[in-house]
């Protein structure tokens, strides 16, 4: 299979979207924003046996690195338009192709957002993905609008893909809602969009609750209380989870890919209602106060975890 098949046959013509006025097959996709409205542009890159374990299967893999760049168009309230995919492979192998787009096309399906372009290399397996979303001008989910009194708080729950890591590391026991977790995170991106015009902050759960919510915190010069026993676990957490790790798991472990937003208090109800109406769990883990850094609640060591660093 040529370069040029391979993108033929798994990548051009799978997905639509609005605005694609050209294409997969030139040397540029043309694309036509909405009127008046901004583009939101991510890119994220996950590296085989470091962003996922070398076994995961080709579906999950091109899932998860559509899902990763999709949560970031969340944590802005941005609506999901077109991507540009960078596939980086040791070999062309049918088989896992066809796993890989079905993954991929399938959640971009499920978002309306249509593949227009990339580049294909040889190379160690690696996926590259940049997202393009839009939004209207001034109502992006920022991480600079936190203010002292906002509710802190969480959609969905905390911990399971790291506890899904953890097994697989210490066992290989796997835990199939866990795993599930782990592999075919569910950017919330209609969350993301509904929170618009309430929530003043937010930023999606990448590398782990205490790190992601400091950049949140020293972007908009606030700091926060949180509350240990509020964190939401799933019915798997709950029931397999090493009581001793729930903190660092669910507060320094990565890869839960759901929002953390800051909201004030006279918009809490509707968010709430908002997103249960999508039956998505809204938790409130803490406040915003004015004194910089994060403190717990009922008085746990501060900092005690810090978010994935690559260079840390
Ligand atoms: P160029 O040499 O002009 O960069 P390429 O030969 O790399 O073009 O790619 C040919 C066309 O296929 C371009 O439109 C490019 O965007 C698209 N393309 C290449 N790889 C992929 C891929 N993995 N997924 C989607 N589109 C791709
Ligand atoms: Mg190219």
């Amino acid at each position: 299979m040529t370069e040029f098949e391979l993108i033929r046959r798994y990548f051009a013509a799978q997905t639509s979207s609005d605005g694609v006025v050209l294409g997969v097959g030139d040397d540029c996709a043309l694309l036509q924003p909405p009127p008046g409205e901004q583009l939101a542009v991510t890119h994220d890159t996950l590296v085989a046996g470091r962003h996922y374990p070398f076994e995961t299967a080709p579906d999950a893999i091109g899932w998860k690195a559509l899902a990763v760049n999709l949560s970031d168009l969340a944590a802005m309230g941005a609506q999901p338009r077109w991507f540009l995919l960078s596939l980086t492979l040791e070999q062309a192998e049918p088989a896992w192709l066809e796993a890989f787009a079905r993954g991929l096309h399938g959640l971009a399906r499920q978002h309306g957002i249509a593949l227009v372009g990339g580049d294909t290399t040889r190379g160690p397996q690696a996926i590259g993905i940049t997202a393009i979303g839009s939004l209207p001008p001034d109502i992006a989910l920022r991480r600079d609008g936190a203010r002292a009194g906002d509710a802190i708080c969480v959609t969905g729950t905390l911990g399971d893909a790291a506890l899904a890591l953890q097994r697989l590391a210490q066992s290989g026991d796997d835990d199939a809602a866990l795993r599930e977790r782990l592999d075919r995170p569910q950017p919330r991106v209609q969350a993301g969009l509904a929170l618009r015009g309430l929530a003043t902050a937010a930023i999606d759960l990448s590398d782990g609750l205490v790190g992601d919510l400091a950049h949140v915190l020293a972007a908009s010069g606030v700091g926060a209380r949180l509350d240990a026993g509020a964190l939401p676990m799933s019915a798997a957490f709950e029931r397999l989870h090493p009581p001793s790790q729930r903190l660092q798991l669910q507060a320094g472990g990565g890869d839960d890919y759901e929002l953390c937003v800051c909201i004030p208090p006279q918009q809490l109800a509707e968010a709430q209602r908002r997103l249960h109406a999508m039956q998505l769990q809204l938790s409130c883990i803490g406040e915003v106060d004015s004194a910089p850094g994060l403190r717990w609640q009922d008085g746990l060591p501060a900092q005690p975890f810090s978010g994935y660093q690559h260079f840390g």
